[in-house]
């Protein structure tokens, strides 16, 4: 094999490299074919708010679409993903439901009793459908209300608890969670990859929320 003819099968394994990593996002997301919607369920009533917070209803949804739910599909990790704020959720087989409560005298949940200064609730059992809730009061700003949103949405659909805020993406050093990661509150995160790789397969699980006030 003479020096030119190597050089070209050089070139030429290259570039079907190059071509392979290409088209490797679309195929993905070909196989994937996750669709989502994150219904967020206001029932905050006349809303207010306590003290320094600056978040509205409508801010925290459009947090959550950008920053959690734009992601998930750009990755690609889903097909389509939105966060919508709805009365009457048109739940359908991998979507989630939360509800976004005053504080947790006002617990939607069975069992409300929490520590102080949790954002949010979820409970769930094997084979029921999941329950979960945001404390509007407790949150300071719209990234917080989005990531506490993200945060329960995530442990519905798992059905996972603390385990959750322990998850790492598989690999040397895989990075771990930061908005699934136990929140700290006053401390609004973005996500990491981690968090959408978490998110994206809790979809696929494809677990019944309890779509309306009990
Ligand atoms: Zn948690």
């Amino acid at each position: 094999m003479d020096r030119n003819h190597s050089r070209r099968d050089v070139l030429r394994s290259m570039t079907a490299a190059t071509a392979s990593l290409s088209a490797w996002p679309r195929m993905a997301c070909a196989q994937q074919g996750i669709r989502h919607t994150l219904w967020v369920v206001d029932h905050i009533g006349p809303a207010h708010l306590i003290g320094n917070q600056v978040q509205t209803v409508l801010g925290a949804i459009g947090v959550l679409n950008l920053a959690f739910m734009a992601p998930l599909v750009t990755n690609p990790l889903a097909d389509s993903i939105t966060a919508q704020l709805s009365a009457t959720p048109n739940f359908a087989p991998g979507d989630a439901v939360v509800f976004l409560v005053l504080n947790p005298a006002r617990s939607v949940l069975p069992n409300s009793p929490t520590k102080p200064s949790v954002l949010g609730k979820s409970a769930y059992v094997p084979g029921a459908p999941s329950i979960c809730e945001v404390y509007w009061e407790r949150c300071f700003n719209d990234l917080e209300v989005a990531g506490a949103l993200f945060h329960e949405a995530a442990h519905g659909m798992s059905q996972q608890g603390d385990d959750m805020h322990d998850y790492r993406s598989s690999g040397i050093g895989g990075p771990g969670v930061r908005v699934l990661a136990e929140q700290q509150q006053g401390v609004p995160k973005l996500p990491s990859y981690a968090d959408l790789e978490f998110y994206a397969a809790a979809i696929r699980r494809r677990t019944t929320f309890v779509t309306s006030v009990p």
